[in-house]
């Protein structure tokens, strides 16, 4: 006897090129839901209908009473089942983050949302796909990976350079590789993270750049080899973390405090920086990523020194990473003096998310420190730590 395995996964539509179209004036902008889930069905039927079906039949077959779509059943018979016996079945509903939008438009309020909408419905699903534009889906996935990471199930964000409405188009393949991904292989544990899924690899979501804008290979991870390869065979590399031995303990109390977002900049140093314009970035700031020169350098000024050192005392937060592509910051160099926390071999995109993250979660500016020292969810080759949040008990009340 067959053993039906049934994975459902939850779709969220932010917009981006993938789900672009030709409006009434013949300009490009993201399609509404409806068109890019009938399309998507349409897709299912083209692969799947019996040559015995008419069209009605194969839709009442593929798309269940409740709303349910079925993923084409030969993508996921692609998947290494554990059985010959067991056959596995990816579900899916659609539904859109509105308006769609194109992703040079998301902004941090977004993320939070977006993590919202996963939390609130987290156990109706075994994996969630993002679909996203492709320009800020680095900063998106490296958010979701810090806001998300005690999720313990796969969220995999995917986008395309071209629309899945085009023939010659990146985004089938992607949507199918993310939605394989989050269905299938929802219960390995090294998967159940934040990932981005693009040109037939699968990334850790915090350790992405963009760096193609014409090639359908679009991401790099420049410090961490990829999860998976979806060839014609998936493999799922065997990557075992590091274990951690270390914990941030944070009173309950003085976390998650609402409001609005920190005032987070970035610092980018070249030769010929001028003091005037370093103040700007440093005056009134919450929190500064310095993005230096090779493993971490800044240029040789005392007036340098001096005006991160006074940063660090009104308690502004700096993290170190490097303009370089790939490489890391070592713990080495000057800016150490000034309290800067080095960030080890983190992406930019990581780096600001990471930033915007902890301020908005941690008031207390020596926690802040510690987090981004650390690293949390495998964002950087830094000591990993974890966070637990105690119930702080005041000196008064023992007395
Ligand atoms: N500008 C588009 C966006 O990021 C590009 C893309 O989707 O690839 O939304």
């Amino acid at each position: 006897m067959t053993t039906e395995v049934f994975r459902r996964v939850c779709v969220l539509y932010t917009g981006g090129t993938i789900g672009m179209g030709y409006n009434a004036d013949g300009l490009l902008e993201p399609m509404r839901l409806k068109h890019l889930e009938e399309f998507l069905i349409k897709m299912t039927i083209l692969y799947e209908k019996k040559p015995n079906e008419t069209e009605e039949q194969a839709r009442a077959r593929i798309v269940s009473k409740d709303g349910w779509i079925f993923l084409p059943q030969k993508a996921v018979d692609d998947y290494p089942s554990v059985d010959e016996k067991t056959k596995y079945h990816v579900l899916y509903k659609i539904k859109a983050v509105e308006p769609p939008i194109d992703s040079s438009k998301m902004v941090p309020e977004k993320w939070f949302e977006i993590a919202d909408r996963i939390r609130a419905v987290k156990e109706q699903y075994d994996g969630f796909v993002i679909l996203h534009g492709t320009d800020t889906m680095a900063y998106t996935s490296s958010a979701l990976s810090f806001i998300l990471k005690d999720l313990k199930k796969p969220v995999i964000l995917t986008g395309a350079q071209r629309s899945i409405f085009h023939p010659r188009s990146d985004a089938e393949d992607n949507f199918i590789g993310a939605m394989l991904i989050a269905g299938c292989y929802s219960k390995t544990a090294a998967l159940q993270k934040v990932m981005l899924c693009n040109d037939c690899k699968l990334f850790q979501g915090n350790r992405v750049c963009k760096f193609d804008c014409d090639s359908f290979r679009v991401f790099d991870s420049p410090n961490m080899k990829p999860l998976a390869y979806l060839d014609t065979i998936i493999k799922v590399r065997d990557c075992k973390s590091d274990p951690v031995e270390e914990t941030i303990f944070v009173n309950r109390q003085e976390t998650a405090r609402d409001g609005g977002l920190p005032d987070v900049r970035l610092l980018r140093f070249f030769p010929g920086i001028q003091e005037k314009y370093v103040r700007s970035v440093l005056e009134g700031a919450d929190g500064v990523v310095l993005e230096t020169f090779g493993s971490g350098n800044a240029p040789e000024h005392d007036w340098l020194k001096k005006a991160l050192i006074e940063a660090g005392r009104r308690k502004v937060v700096m993290l170190n990473c490097t303009q370089v592509y790939r490489g890391t910051v070592l713990p080495i160099y000057a800016a150490s003096e000034a309290g800067v926390v080095f960030g080890y071999d983190i992406t930019p995109e990581a780096a600001m998310t990471k930033m915007i993250w902890t301020l908005k979660t941690f008031p207390d500016f020596e926690t802040r420190r510690q987090v981004l020292e650390a690293s949390i969810c495998g964002e950087s080759s830094a000591p990993p730590k974890q966070i637990k949040f105690i119930q702080k008990i005041l000196t008064q009340e023992l007395y």
